[in-house]
């Protein structure tokens, strides 16, 4: 069976990589769109075939409870738009997948985890490193122990922004990207700690700083964070629209653990203290849509479900109030 996926919000990710992937899904098809952009309509239309009945606007998005070709809403806004639309999505009776970082904050999360429960449909996030090999591999390594405990860790994701108009304009605004980097590209360098620590922290000292003052008058340029578990193990992270960064580094007993570059849609190359990591580079939109429908198909649980973006986006509004106070900022209990 396919399930018909929408998508929402018809901008960069949606166009040049989900719109693309959904062509190629087994158990998938791009059914329906929701745009608050009539100009885009046509050439989604050709390029997709989707019928009349099946567009929506997001004044409308309610009328789609009736479409039974719609199954599961893709939401692709920015981040500050995430819980509003997923909201809407979950009580008109859809399957919600949310791109990343979930929400601006961690009430919004519990807001759309518990919109979920009560609509009896699954919330999963667009997480799609969770279906890339070399991920993957770090991942299972640090899991069974293979090259023993782990040391440290040292994650970056960061690149330099230079055009600061279209999608990327809402990404520097602190009321849709909330705190720039840290959110759009720091998600991955706290899922990569957290991935590769295997438990919870327990605190996080951090720090933000501006350079380029003038294009960054509301969010800070650059971001970076010390994680730390019990027993005193420690995780570094960074990310930044002003410098460059792309690795997680995991120092383990027995040697590193590494992928470099490791968080783009591929290219990814990696090394355990075996050697080169032989992996073909996969689609990852691909087989993580794929993923995520057989999660919604079987019944079966998520491996990135709406619980896992929210503890992210805990521990990114941790590192924000350590940024802001200048001390450790202590971590609650996690319910993920
Ligand atoms: P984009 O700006 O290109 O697209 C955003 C879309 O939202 C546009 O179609 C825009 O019209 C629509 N939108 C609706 N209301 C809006 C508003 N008030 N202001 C601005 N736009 C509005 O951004 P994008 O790069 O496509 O990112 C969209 C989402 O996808 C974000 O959550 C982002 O973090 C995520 N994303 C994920 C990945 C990934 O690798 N998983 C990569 C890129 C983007």
């Amino acid at each position: 069976k396919q399930l018909g996926i929408a998508l929402l919000g018809l901008g960069d990710y949606a166009t040049k990589q989900l719109g693309p992937a959904l062509k190629k899904t087994s158990n998938a098809k791009l059914a329906g769109i929701i745009t608050g952009s009539p100009d885009k309509i046509p050439t989604w239309q050709k390029e997709y075939e989707i019928p009349d009945g099946n567009i929506y606007d997001y004044k409308s998005l309610e009328k789609i409870a009736d479409n039974k070709e719609i199954d599961v809403i893709y939401v692709v806004t920015p981040t500050a738009l995430h819980p509003e639309f997923t909201i809407r999505a979950l009580k008109a009776g859809k399957h919600v997948i949310c791109e990343k970082p979930m929400a601006p904050t961690a009430e919004e999360c519990t807001r759309m985890i518990k919109a979920a429960e009560e609509a009896k449909k699954t919330l999963q996030i667009g997480y799609r490193l969770h279906w890339d090999p070399f991920h993957l591999k770090l991942m299972q390594a640090i899991k069974t122990k293979e090259f023993g405990d782990w040391k440290s860790i040292d994650a970056s994701d960061a690149g330099r922004m230079t055009d600061f108009t279209r999608h990327n304009a809402w990404r520097v605004n602190k009321q849709l990207g909330i705190a720039g980097a840290l959110y759009d590209l720091g998600v991955y360098a706290v899922q990569a700690c957290l991935y590769s620590a295997q438990e919870h922290p327990v605190r996080v000292t951090a720090k933000s700083w501006t350079d380029r003052k003038e294009e960054f008058s509301e969010v800070p340029e650059h971001w970076e964070w010390e994680l730390e578990f019990s027993g005193g193990r420690k995780a570094k992270g960074f990310a930044s629209y002003g410098k460059n960064g792309n690795h997680i580094r995991v120092e383990t007993e027995k040697g590193l653990i590494q992928i470099d570059p490791a968080y783009g849609y591929s290219g990814q190359k990696g090394s355990t203290p075996e050697g080169e990591m032989p992996f073909e580079h996969v689609h990852q939109q691909k087989l993580q849509i794929e993923g995520q429908v057989k999660a919604i198909l079987s019944g079966e649980p998520s491996k990135v479900p709406g619980e896992m973006g929210r503890r992210d986006i805990q521990v990114i509004r941790g590192i924000m109030e350590a940024a802001e106070s200048g001390k450790p900022f202590e971590f609650g209990k996690f319910e993920y």
